[in-house]
């Protein structure tokens, strides 16, 4: 029968902490160079607070943030921001160091391999590909896709139906365990977890719940288990 490992993609393949908080200055830093009347420290505030507002996916947050600054649009710096942002973000876009080698071991092992992923479609595609992660992947799922988002089961078990294998023949390997591992869990797939701490409640709720979940803190671990 058919065996399938699921990822999700933001910090389980590749490290996305931190670098798009060094995208947004890189791109605020230049959109000041170029005439908006602030220190970074405050235009930063400023942008995580419309990012908060809109949503992380909205595509003109400096729009507004030029807007809320000069009452009106002002096309040059949002083009110098998105730029920036975007040059800088692609040049730290970088695998985990064990990503590659974990994924071929899976092949080797006969493996099908998906991913699971809350995000835009394109935008997903885009990182995978970016990434050279693209061929990997036999099913590429995403909540934009699915009309929900994990841990909601109904995405899981579009991705599972699309793989054409059942629930007890695969495995989740995520980095939130609120999303990734609840989720799988719910729909009787094994679980791995990346890259994270549980906190207490989680603890007790895997304690009482009798979930039985491995924790690895390196994803070229999950070659140990798999
Ligand atoms: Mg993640």
């Amino acid at each position: 029968m058919k065996k399938a490992v699921f990822f999700d993609i933001d910090d389980t393949l590749y490290d996305t902490s931190g670098f798009a908080k060094l995208a947004r200055k890189a791109a605020l830093n230049v959109m000041i160079d170029a005439g908006l009347p602030l220190e970074t420290e405050d235009a930063y505030k400023l942008l995580r607070e419309i990012i908060k507002e809109k949503g992380s996916n909205y595509d003109k947050h400096f729009n507004v943030l030029t807007k809320r600054v000069f009452g009106e649009e002002k096309p040059l710096l949002i083009a110098l921001g998105m730029i920036t942002y975007h040059n800088v973000k692609f040049a730290l876009l970088r695998l985990f160091p064990e990503t590659m080698s974990t994924l071929i071991y899976l092949k080797g092992k006969r493996y099908h391999l998906g991913v699971i992923s809350n995000g835009i479609t394109i935008k997903q595609w885009e990182k995978l590909i970016r990434l050279g992660l693209n061929h990997f992947f036999d099913q590429v799922v995403t909540s934009q896709e699915a009309g929900v988002a994990k841990p909601d089961e109904k995405i899981f078990q579009l991705a599972l139906e699309r793989m054409g294998c059942k629930a007890e023949k695969s495995i989740m390997v995520g980095n939130k365990f609120s999303e990734d591992i609840l989720g799988a869990v719910n729909v009787g797939m094994s679980v791995i977890l990346v890259n994270s701490k549980l906190t207490e409640a989680e603890e007790r709720y895997i304690e009482k719940e009798g979930i039985k979940l491995d924790i690895v803190s390196d994803i070229s671990e999950v070659k140990e288990i798999l």
